[in-house]
């Protein structure tokens, strides 16, 4: 699907639901597309791109970034501590921050290079033993203990279970973010995107609606 027709759809679901035009952002999920893609999404004017993987990004990104200016670039994926640095570098929102050891390890590193990302939470709200986030009970200390490390958090982020409906999901990740003062809310995916922008998104996260499917052959 064009991009311009997943643009129109946010735009009109944020109309539906009374929400301001154009307070939801919208990430192309590259991760795992073949470049041609990518760069067509490029060269339509978009800048806001999203990757799972610090390994797979760091191959791709400082030569695009090279090429195009303004690209925001946004890591969705798990981040191991020995990846920090290398992710701090290239991204320009973090949306995993899960444990106390990697809050740690992020601001020790913010400390030397005198920057920092942006940051979210990921928050488990499923409580599944297989995905990573904080638990929902833990939500309110961690976000204490980011902000004791001086930690520029600006919201939460999660990926609901496959077999549940998104909006309880999204519904509980917003409350949680309101009642922590947290403006920002990374949630929804190609196949529910319009429900997290129901339940207040200010960042959906769309891949293979944009791309097509990946090929993980
Ligand atoms: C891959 C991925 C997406 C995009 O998924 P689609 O279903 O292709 O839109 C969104 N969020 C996260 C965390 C992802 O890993």
């Amino acid at each position: 699907m064009p991009l311009s027709d997943i643009q129109s759809r946010i735009s009109k679901e944020e109309t539906r639901v009374g929400r301001t035009a154009g307070s939801t952002h919208l990430i192309a999920v590259s991760k795992v597309q073949p470049l041609d893609r990518v760069v067509a999404v490029l060269d339509q004017g978009y800048r806001i791109f999203g990757e799972n993987k610090v390994q797979e990004a760091a191959g791709k990104w400082p030569d695009l970034k090279s090429k195009y200016d303004d690209i925001e670039l946004h890591l969705i994926g798990p981040l191991q501590t020995n990846k920090a640095r290398q992710a701090m570098g290239l991204f320009d929102v973090i949306h995993t921050v899960d444990r106390p050891k990697l809050a740690k390890t992020i601001a020790r590193i913010a400390q030397e290079e005198g920057h920092c990302p942006r940051l979210m939470i990921q928050v488990n709200t499923g409580e599944e033993d297989q995905k990573a986030g904080v638990l929902p009970a833990d939500v309110d200390a961690f976000v204490a203990e980011c902000r004791d490390l001086g930690l520029p958090v600006e919201g939460l982020m999660c990926i609901p279970p496959a077999d549940e409906e998104p909006s309880l999901h999204f519904a509980l990740l917003a409350k949680m973010a309101r009642r922590n003062d947290l403006p920002e809310l990374s949630m929804g995916m190609s196949s529910d995107f319009e429900r997290a922008i129901a339940q207040g998104a200010t960042y959906v996260r769309v891949g293979s609606a944009i791309f097509g499917e990946r090929d993980y052959s």
